[in-house]
């Protein structure tokens, strides 16, 4: 399959090659497409697979497809992550085509202090990078004047095994709380053990599922 056949956009296109991704990996050819049609989507995919574009690259036209929605008004893609080091390169990942699309991520995590974070998201962004814990605290900060969900329609949990290993799965919940029901869910994950099938039903509508 060819980068062409992705329905993606020429900014798009021009990262992708400036990047030397020179086709889709089995990943990406399988869930773009599926994503790109507006289903939830299950990859069952490893790091190193290519995960991180194919879940990316639909969040951007997700996004653009909203305008005109300044990222002033709240965040559209939500991007949830099991650890700071997985959510810091995930927003590097980003980087190249916020540029070119005109868009902004911003990345939150614990550990770091949350007054940077703050200003950041009041600066106005389309992407909010986040781990759980942080967001969570984020979206309770100064009365819910901080930041809110209520703009979001995109939300990836990526290494879900991992933050279902980890116990985070009430966080998930209450995060998806703020969320509207009606949002596109894309959810990666290296495994997909049995328990987790429960999560992955509360929080996924019809899903496809994708396996390489
Ligand atoms: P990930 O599985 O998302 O952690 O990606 C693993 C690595 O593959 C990252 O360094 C990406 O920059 C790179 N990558 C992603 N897609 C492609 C592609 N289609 N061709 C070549 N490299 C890629």
């Amino acid at each position: 399959q060819k980068w062409a056949q992705c329905g993606l956009g020429m900014q798009t296109l021009g990262v992708i090659s400036s990047l030397g991704y020179e086709k889709p990996s089995s990943i990406q050819a399988q869930a773009i497409p599926a994503i790109m049609s507006g289903r939830d989507v299950i990859g069952v995919a490893k790091t190193g697979s290519g995960k991180t574009v194919a879940f990316m690259l639909p969040m951007f036209r997700h996004i653009k497809d909203q305008r005109p929605l300044g990222g002033m008004d709240g965040p559209v893609g939500l991007i949830i992550a099991p650890t700071r080091e997985l959510a810091t390169q995930i927003h590097r990942d980003c980087k190249p085509f916020l540029k070119a699309l005109d868009l902004r991520a911003v990345c939150t995590y614990g550990g770091a202090p949350i007054k940077d974070q703050i200003a950041d998201l009041k600066r106005g962004a389309e992407i909010i990078v986040c781990t759980t814990g942080r967001i969570i605290e984020l979206l309770a900060a100064n009365q819910g004047r901080v930041t809110n969900l209520a703009r979001v329609t995109y939300v990836v949990l990526d290494e879900a095994d991992r933050m279902f290993d980890m116990g985070f799965e009430p966080q998930i919940m209450k995060i998806l709380n703020n969320i509207r029901p009606d949002r596109q869910t894309v959810l990666f994950s290296a495994t997909f053990p049995r328990q987790m099938e429960s999560l992955a039903r509360k929080v996924l509508n019809r899903p496809i599922e994708i396996q390489v």
